[in-house]
């Protein structure tokens, strides 16, 4: 081999490894949390929670978060304070946005501060993938894909204040969606274990559903109140 190709052949290694390095140090996570909430949940705790400005949230789960994890149990957060939460670019998803992912902080808000934390703490970590219209689009397609209340209701699992099992509300999500959600569970303002949040996985592309790599810690009880909204 002559210099010349010997230095071209170099050059190609120094550029692979160089494409390589700036993919691992863009891409920090394996998969995405893709995290529902039950608005009854939140609001029947202590804390408590007000409605939106524009009213009380329809009575079905909305979304909480899209959140970069990695397979290890970790996550980034807070990725990039140079790329802050803009309102003006989901501007065609507002009402959307006001539906499926409704605010329920208080003093009752029109969202945007919600909005912007799960941006600010999540979004920037995963912004080689989804720029801010496509965080905030994907998570709502998502939402879609998958009718949770249906498929707890179809299962005869309704929010009305009862008790169900754990292991019934699993079943009956895996069966409607394919894949076994990991739940999360709060206490209501008595200190009973109820439904809170439902964890499902994304690939790290976001293009759709897969298995948990690794689920969140903590547990529920072996049976759970799904409060009425
Ligand atoms: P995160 O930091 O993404 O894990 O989200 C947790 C934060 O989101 C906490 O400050 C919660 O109080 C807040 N939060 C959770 N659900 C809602 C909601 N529906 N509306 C407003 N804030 C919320």
């Amino acid at each position: 081999m002559n210099m010349q190709s010997k230095n071209g052949l170099l050059l190609i290694k120094l550029l692979t490894l160089n494409s390589l390095l700036v993919l691992c140090a863009s891409q920090d996570f394996d998969f995405f949390y893709f995290v529902q909430q039950w608005p009854g949940s939140y609001c029947d705790t202590k804390q408590g929670c007000c409605y939106p400005k524009i009213g009380k949230p329809a009575s079905d789960f909305g979304i909480h978060g899209l959140w970069p994890n990695r397979n290890d149990g970790s996550y980034p957060s807070n990725c990039d304070s140079s790329n802050p939460f803009d309102s003006s670019k989901i501007s065609d998803l507002m009402r959307q946005m006001q539906s499926d992912w409704p605010t329920l902080s208080c003093p009752s808000n029109d969202g945007l501060t919600f909005w912007g934390h799960e941006w600010d703490k999540h979004g920037t970590c995963s912004e080689s993938i989804l720029d801010q219209h496509g965080y905030f689009s994907t998570a709502l397609n998502l939402e879609t894909e998958i009718d949770i209340l249906k498929a707890l209701q179809n299962a005869g699992i309704q929010p009305n204040g009862q008790t169900y099992s754990l292991s019934s509300i699993k079943d009956a999500i895996k069966g409607a969606s394919g894949y076994n959600p990991w739940i999360q569970c709060n206490k209501d303002e008595s200190g009973n274990s109820q439904l809170y949040q439902i964890y499902l996985c994304v690939d790290s592309s976001a293009s759709g559903f897969i298995e948990c790599p690794v689920f969140p810690h903590g547990s529920c009880g072996s049976s759970i109140e799904f409060p009425s909204f």
